[in-house]
């Protein structure tokens, strides 16, 4: 079922989307009206057909907003979004669709294991919107939500407008190198230049000014922006938060947010209890060893927060060397990718053929077709978007295109997915060569695209890669470790003059270079996760500068005074608030789930299909910690995540 790509139009993208609306409206409509019992087939399966309408809709046209060459139908295709997303948040409200699942719901039912989670998860889902309440309590909710949104886009828009500098003199630049100088703007006095606080400026900076002052200056003003704008805003939603979760019967927001995912927030305190003293143990070690440099050429051996990115960067240069631009030279952009696809192939029991005519929304679009290697079965398609256009997606993302579920008449409909990144494009002269970053951005996406292929899942909600939220990042995790192994590097790697595989020496250094305070920069994800959670967890208003100040603790530096970092810190308000722990957590269970391969054999195929038939066709259809019991056989640790950083 492949859509044909190539006769694209603004109009054809808002056609399929108002025609999908419809056919999904009359479904809900149908469901409502069922005279006599509800049933799995009356109510729960033609409900599952709607989100494969929508995503189906998602995937030939409002998908065209992030890859179509031509602007109108970029354009056109965004607000086909908006009316999608709108439409698949607003169903869950309706009362007459609810009465129909309650009616379902409460009736003795012969379900397989996934319509019965399905059933659960959507009883939930009315719950949370505010089903149980009465009238004046729903009302309520509704208009608490509503304020919450307004406040989380105007604290997020208070960040991007924000702009601020500090100003520098060419000596004050030392350490800079002279392409990030070129590009300063000149300041407001003679010869001086701006370092504003975006990230291109800031980053560089805090890694290489000498200067120790500026370099606190700088992070200073960056963790003490927009404060008097949105400190306001989110301690109101704070509270609005805590009076949402009260309403529906949670004990806190982060009780709210955690039901719908693998963690609740004692499991995630106890995550942080395990895992904190050892790495503080750790970073004692990496800050002496920061404080003696720091001794040495500034005769203070107090070690601070602007200090911590300086060092990594010097002790990373000085000590291991890696020129990333001599890494290239070994990962030619098509070497990597036939690399990855032999080995997944291998290791997983699939063939990939390239689709000849692919009848993609651009030339360069690859497609290819996934089978079973043993049966032959045809499983999926995946196509590749992977070089730069005016107007293109600017980051690195997976989008499921077409859900691998089974539909209303019974028929398996096999997923489609896309892979959307930007490498630079190969030419005649130039070969696109890869950093070694770019080689694990592929990698990684390339683990969510097996996990949408893959997918055994009869229902669209569990359908590939709708996973728990804070589990989605594992199986693309796990793909990273392929990357720094050195047997497997041979398999993909060949310099692009000679052929040559990457010489060992170059991959040591490359990997003793990754993990330069590793404690530290584990230490400080620690801390914004713990943040997030004192934010979050409790029933009372607490006073948030007392919690920013504990939860800064575990960085075992001091804490920067007059600072109120949380008023730019984005994720507690822009959809990751309760959440931000699920970047470790998922982390956490990558890593156990390779030392597996690690144990067995790194390439082993028996793994690799175990691996398979327990996560990736899988999806969401458990509990987490049961696809991960599966694998494993035995209960997930954090063994593997703290052996791999030495500890
Ligand atoms: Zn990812």
């Amino acid at each position: 079922m492949l859509y044909d790509y190539t006769r694209t139009t603004a109009e054809g993208v808002a056609r399929i989307t108002d025609d999908a609306i419809d056919a999904a409206n009359e479904l809900i409509d149908a469901i409502a009206a069922v005279a006599g019992p509800n049933t799995i087939e009356n109510t729960l399966l033609p409900l599952n057909e709607t989100a494969a309408i929508i995503e189906a809709a998602y995937g030939q046209g409002a998908f065209m907003a992030r890859v179509h060459p031509d602007p109108t139908v970029r354009i056109a295709a965004t607000e086909e979004e908006e009316k999608l997303s709108k439409w698949s948040i607003e169903v869950v409200f309706r009362p007459d669709l609810y009465a129909a699942f309650k009616r379902l719901a409460d009736r003795d039912l012969d379900a397989t294991p996934e319509q019965r989670r399905l059933l659960d998860f959507w009883m939930r889902d009315f719950r949370r919107a505010g089903h149980e309440l009465d009238a004046v309590e729903q009302q309520e909710l509704k208009q608490l939500k509503h304020r919450l949104v307004e406040l989380e886009v105007a604290f997020g828009s208070n960040i991007d407008a924000h702009t601020d500098h500090i100003e520098v003199t060419r000596a004050e630049l030392d350490g800079l190198p002279d392409s990030f100088i070129d590009a300063l703007k000149p300041g407001d006095a003679e010869g001086t230049f701006r370092v504003t606080l975006d990230y291109p400026d800031l980053y560089p900076f805090l890694q290489n000014a000498t200067n120790r002052a500026r370099r606190k200056e700088l992070l200073l003003k960056k963790n003490s922006s927009v404060v008097a704008d949105n400190r306001p805003l989110l301690e109101e939603a704070l509270e609005l938060r805590r009076r949402i979760a009260r309403l529906i019967g949670y004990d806190s927001w982060a009780h709210h947010s955690m039901d719908v995912k693998m963690a609740d927030p004692v499991r995630v305190k106890q995550f942080y209890d395990a895992l904190v003293p050892r790495l503080r143990e750790k970073v004692k070690t990496e800050h002496a060893k920061m404080a003696q440099l720091l001794a040495d050429e500034y005769g203070d051996d107090t070690l601070q927060q602007w200090d911590v990115s300086y060092y990594t960067t010097q002790i990373t240069r000085d000590e291991y060397g890696v020129d990333q631009y001599k890494v290239a030279e070994y990962f030619p952009l098509e070497t990597v990718i036939d690399g990855m696809l032999n080995i997944t192939a291998d290791m997983f029991g699939v063939t990939y053929r390239r689709v000849a005519d692919p009848a993609a929304w651009h030339p360069d679009v690859y497609l290819f077709q996934v089978t079973d290697q043993d049966t032959a079965e045809h499983l999926a398609h995946f196509y590749m978007d992977l070089f730069p256009r005016e107007g293109k997606y600017g980051h690195a993302a997976a989008f499921d295109l077409v859900a691998g579920h089974t539909s209303l008449a019974g028929e398996k409909i096999r997923p489609i997915a896309a892979m959307v990144a930007n490498f630079t494009k190969p030419t005649k002269e130039a070969p696109s060569l890869l950093r070694h970053d770019e080689v694990l951005t592929l990698f990684h996406e390339f683990g969510h695209i097996l996990h949408q292929t893959l997918t055994r899942a009869e229902t669209v909600r569990f359908s590939g890669a709708n996973t728990e939220w804070d589990f989605v990042e594992a199986p693309s995790q796990i793909m990273e470790h392929w990357t720094w192994d050195p047997d497997v590097l041979g398999r993909f790697s060949g310099h692009y003059q000679t052929g040559q595989r990457i010489p060992q020496d170059l991959v040591d250094s490359l990997v003793a270079a990754r993990d330069v305070n590793i404690a530290a920069a584990n230490l400080r994800q620690v801390y914004f996760g713990i943040i997030d959670l004192l934010l979050h967890d409790d029933a009372e208003k607490r006073d948030i500068d007392a919690l920013d100040r504990q939860a800064y603790e575990v960085n075992e530096l001091p804490f920067p005074e007059e600072t109120f970092f949380l008023a730019s810190f984005g994720h507690v308000m822009g959809g990751y608030d309760a959440g931000y722990y699920g970047y470790l957590w998922s982390k956490v269970f990558g890593d156990d789930m390779y030392s597996r391969f690690q144990q067995e054999g790194v390439l082993n195929p028996e793994v690799g299909r175990a691996y398979r038939r327990a996560i990736l066709e899988q999806g969401g259809t458990k509990d987490a910690d049961d696809l991960l019991f599966d694998f494993l056989g035995r209960p997930p640790t954090n063994e593997a995540f703290l052996a791999n950083m030495g500890i």
